[in-house]
């Protein structure tokens, strides 16, 4: 089988190649993101790779059937990026990741968290310049703390054993709670006026865009921690930028943006054009971002990896595709 890998980056080769080369598989990694323009790289190849940013519309599906490209593997868990009837018209199977380490993103929660809390971002800043002073730096203890987690699946509730680690007291809410759990679920509104530190686990759906805007924050808290490893369109930017400026955070954490399909994975840091809003929210001392890292561990590729390549395994020899997007 010969693969088509669209928008790879270094760390994609140095994962994947070891191990296609074991299964037998022949390989092209193409930096380029898989577009209507970019699909007519796929000629000749029997499957292709993408990842979160690719665009498999209609035309851009249509000319990898044109080009013999039997079936489309996804390493990442989201298939918003893939026309999924112009798949099942053109009788592509699409394979993805559904689960790939959800500690790591737990735990890069947690490393966003106990950042903006005991401000090592900006302790690393000042004594790597040996200024080893400490004024402004002062953050809480976490235990007897209140943590407010908000959405309870994979990584929720690896997040709640956690925060509860520290000592926290965990309330969650989720629109489908776990009862055969033994986690705590209260209403929205409880975790919202409740909580000392709020994290979001729930995916993004048209009912939690936005759920995090200038009502929900005026609930929360003052000096409330806000935490945000899911996706950026749960929190209304603006409106967390006027809330940071008023003071109303301790600190807040993210690691995904609601602009992040404009500007992550790349390093943009010579464009003039940047989003002000975004902008102006990462000079602030008390909002730390990352690029979408939260899943980028050894364990998370190895086993996105492993996943993609037996899912074309199983298409190759007709046995079952349990990771088939229906
Ligand atoms: P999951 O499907 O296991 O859990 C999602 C939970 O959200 C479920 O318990 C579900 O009932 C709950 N939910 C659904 N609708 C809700 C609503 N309206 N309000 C509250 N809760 C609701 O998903 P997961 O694997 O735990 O992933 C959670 C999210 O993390 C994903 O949707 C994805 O956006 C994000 N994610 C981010 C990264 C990263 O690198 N930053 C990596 C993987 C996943």
């Amino acid at each position: 089988m010969k693969i088509a890998f669209f928008d790879t980056k270094p760390y994609d080769k140095v994962t994947f190649a070891p191990l296609a080369e074991k299964f037998g598989y022949e390989v092209t990694f193409f930096p380029e993101r898989l577009t209507p323009q970019t699909a007519s790289k796929a000629k000749g190849f029997d499957a292709t790779c993408s990842f979160v940013n690719d665009e498999a519309t209609a035309e851009a599906v249509q000319t990898l059937k044109d080009c013999g490209v039997k079936v489309m593997l996804l390493r990442c868990a989201g298939f918003d990026s893939v026309d999924l009837n112009k798949t099942k018209e053109c009788g592509i199977p699409v394979l993805r990741v559904p689960s790939y380490s959800p500690d790591s993103v737990a735990e890069h929660a947690i490393a966003l968290l106990q950042t903006v809390n005991r401000k090592t971002h900006l302790g690393f800043n000042r004594t790597r310049q040996f200024n080893f002073n400490i004024d402004g730096l002062m953050g809480v203890a976490l235990v007897g703390k209140t943590a407010g987690v908000i959405g309870t699946g994979k990584i929720g509730k690896c997040a709640v054993n956690m925060l509860r680690g520290f000592g926290m007291k965990v309330i969650a809410y989720d629109a489908f709670p776990d009862k055969s759990s033994d986690i705590e679920y209260v209403t929205l509104d409880e975790v919202l006026t409740k909580s000392d530190v709020i994290t979001l686990h729930c995916p993004l759906f048209p009912e939690t865009k936005h759920m995090i805007n200038k009502d929900s924050i005026a609930k929360m808290k003052d000096g409330v921690i806000l935490i945000n490893s899911s996706r950026g369109g749960l929190i209304n930017t603006e409106d967390l930028l006027a809330a940071v400026k008023a003071g109303k955070f301790r600190g807040v954490g993210l690691d995904v943006c609601e602009k992040e399909h404009e500007y992550f994975f790349e390093d943009r840091s010579s464009i003039t054009d940047k989003d002000p809003v975004l902008n102006e929210l990462l000079q602030d001392d008390r909002v730390v971002m990352t690029g979408h890292q939260a899943f980028f561990t050894i364990e998370a590729m190895t086993a996105i990896a492993e996943v993609t390549l037996n899912n074309l395994k199983a298409f190759a020899e007709g046995a079952e595709l349990v990771n088939e997007v229906k």
